[in-house]
């Protein structure tokens, strides 16, 4: 009886002891992360508040607002400056006229631009074409946004008028056609919302290219495309290297309006 006693206490020190170093060996062992749902959330830094516009369309608390149907002080003529001219010289005035609160391509007289840069951007703005009179294709309506001065997205008369696809509007100039034909009808007012990631460059050259959502009319139109270079009319598309640059807008020849422009930076 007194074998078996001391055989069983043997045995239960033995399985303490074991026990034991069970702990201490599961004590060293990296353990997996204790989640709980507090685990993945995150309060700072906390977002600013941003009021909406009064109605869709309407620019935001903290938009920048280009054009307000008032007068074109955010703008100036795009045309380059002569190598002769005084240094520091500013562009010459937006050359564009004024009409029941847009403003409008006077034919001929070139593109302009915004006085201030931009990189990462969301833009509004809204276009309505001339009528359509005898013009086809490409020559009916045409004007382009060129984001950052370089990347254009088409704007063009879309009512029943058949061009290349890649150059039709919504299209991201000879680079993208528009998965739909959004454009309602000429004579009424169209609304592109742009979302635009610049490209970065190093010393090197490209780092990460553009790439950019287009709604028109509220219809996504362009999906997060990753854009190739520039939007050259002829030839292939490449990347020239840039900082922050303005938005412009091209005179093509027809006299297209615009209004409510305004723009966040992103
Ligand atoms: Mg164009």
């Amino acid at each position: 009886m007194k074998k078996v006693i001391v055989f069983l206490t043997l045995c239960v020190s033995s399985i303490c002891l074991f026990a034991q170093q069970t702990t201490q060996q599961q004590v060293q062992q990296p353990r997996p992360p204790q989640w709980n749902p507090a685990s993945t959330e995150w309060y700072t830094p906390v977002p600013p508040t941003v009021k909406p516009g009064s109605s869709m369309g309407q620019p935001p608390s903290d938009a920048i607002i280009l054009f307000d149907g008032k007068d074109l002080s955010k703008w100036e003529s795009s045309r380059p400056i002569p190598a002769d001219s005084e240094r520091g010289r500013r562009p010459d005035p937006a050359p564009w006229k004024i009409e029941n609160g847009a403003m409008v391509i006077v034919p001929g007289s070139g593109g302009i631009q915004t006085k201030e840069y931009f990189g990462d951007c969301q833009l509004h703005i809204e276009f309505k074409s001339p009528p359509a009179e005898n013009y086809n294709g490409q020559n009916r309506g045409n004007s382009g946004i060129f984001l950052q001065n370089t990347y254009e997205v088409q704007v063009l008369d879309g009512d029943n008028n058949p061009t290349y696809v890649n150059g039709m509007v919504g299209s991201i100039y000879k680079q993208s056609a528009p998965s739909a034909n959004a454009y309602t009808k000429n004579g009424e007012w169209q609304v592109y919302d742009i979302y635009w990631k610049a490209p970065k460059f190093d010393r090197n050259g490209l780092v990460e290219p553009a790439q950019i959502t287009v709604a028109l009319n509220g219809i996504v139109i362009q999906n997060h495309f990753t854009l190739k270079g520039d939007t050259p009319y002829t030839g292939l598309p490449s990347y020239t290297p840039h900082g922050r640059l303005p938005l412009s807008l091209q005179d093509h020849g027809t006299a297209v309006a615009f209004r409510n422009i305004w723009i966040r930076n992103l």
